[in-house]
C-alpha cells in the first residue's frame, strides 16, 4: 500500500475548504444549516491515490458512474472500511447484482425494471439490509438526460404509481429525489430546474402520506451553491474536488 502523497493531499484539503466555505454561504442564505448537505466525492475515472488523498483529508463518502470500475476500486480500497460507496451513474439492469452488493446508496434509480432488479439481487444477499436509492428524475426535458420525466406539472401524477411500487418493495428504501440539470455557464440558469425538482419532492410528500422523503441529490462542480440554496442534501463533486479526471472511462 503506497502512502498518499503529501502535496495531493495539501490541494485536495484546501479545494474542501473552499466547497466547505461556499456550501456554509449558500446554506446561510437559505437559512439552513451547512451540516444538512454531505459533499459527496464523485471519484469516476480518478485513479486510487487520488481517493486515498481525499480519504486521508477525512472524506468518506464517494460516488462512482460505472459499476466494473468501482468495483475494481472497492475491493482494492476494501482495507478503508468505513468508506461509503454510492452510485451515482446509469445503472444497467443486468449489472443489479454488482451494484447491489457494491454500494449503499443508488442516486440513479430511472426505472421500475432496475428497481424490481436492485431489490432482488438485495433481497438473495446474506443478512440483507434494504438498499437506499433516490428516483432519477429528468426535470428538464432534455433528451440526452436520464430519469424519469418530470419536466411538466401534469408529468407528476405519473410518477405515483412507480412510487408506490418501489416503495413496496423490501429490499429498497426510497428517501428522495437525484437530478442532472442541464450545463450553463451562468449556475444561475440551473436554479429552476433545482426548485423543480425540490417542488416533485413536496408533491410526492403530499401526495403519499408517510412517504418522508428528504434527500435531494443535486448540485456538481459547476452549481452546488445555486444547488445548496435550493435545497439540496447532497452535492455530488468531482473536478472541484479531486481535479481533472484522468483514468479513461470504462464500461
Ligand atoms: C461526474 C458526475 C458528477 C460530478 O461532476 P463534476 O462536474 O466533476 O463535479 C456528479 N453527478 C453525476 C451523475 C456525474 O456523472
Amino acid at each position: 500500500m503506497s502512502e498518499p502523497n503529501p502535496e495531493l493531499i495539501q490541494t485536495i484539503k484546501q479545494r474542501l475548504e473552499i466547497i466547505e466555505s461556499n456550501v456554509t454561504l449558500a446554506a446561510e442564505k437559505s437559512k439552513r444549516n451547512a451540516s444538512d448537505v454531505l459533499i459527496l466525492a464523485v471519484s469516476k475515472r480518478q485513479p486510487l491515490s487520488i481517493i486515498e488523498a481525499a480519504y486521508a483529508c477525512g472524506v468518506r463518502c464517494f460516488g462512482e458512474n460505472y459499476a466494473e470500475e468501482a468495483d475494481e476500486k472497492i475491493k482494492q480500497l476494501s482495507h478503508l472500511t468505513d468508506i461509503r460507496w454510492e452510485m451515482v451513474g446509469h445503472v444497467q439492469s443486468r449489472k443489479s447484482a454488482l451494484v447491489a452488493a457494491d454500494f449503499s446508496r443508488v442516486h440513479s434509480l430511472d426505472s421500475l425494471k432496475l428497481a424490481r432488479r436492485l431489490d432482488s439481487a438485495r433481497a438473495s444477499q446474506q443478512s440483507p439490509q434494504p438498499l437506499e436509492v433516490l428516483l432519477q428524475l429528468n426535470v428538464s426535458g432534455e433528451s440526452s438526460k436520464e430519469g424519469l420525466p418530470a419536466w411538466e406539472k401534469d408529468q407528476w401524477e405519473g410518477l405515483l404509481p412507480i412510487v408506490s411500487e418501489i416503495l413496496s418493495l423490501a429490499y429498497l428504501r426510497l428517501t428522495g429525489l437525484m437530478t442532472m440539470p442541464p450545463l450553463f455557464d451562468d449556475p444561475q440558469r440551473t436554479r429552476p430546474f433545482f426548485q423543480r425538482l425540490r417542488q416533485v419532492r413536496d408533491f410526492l410528500n403530499q401526495q403519499i402520506p408517510g412517504i418522508g422523503l428528504t434527500e435531494l441529490s443535486m448540485g456538481t462542480s459547476a452549481d452546488y451553491s445555486v444547488a445548496v440554496e435550493e435545497g439540496a442534501t447532497i452535492i455530488r463533486i468531482g473536478q472541484a474536488l479531486l481535479g481533472p479526471r484522468i483514468y479513461p472511462q470504462g464500461n
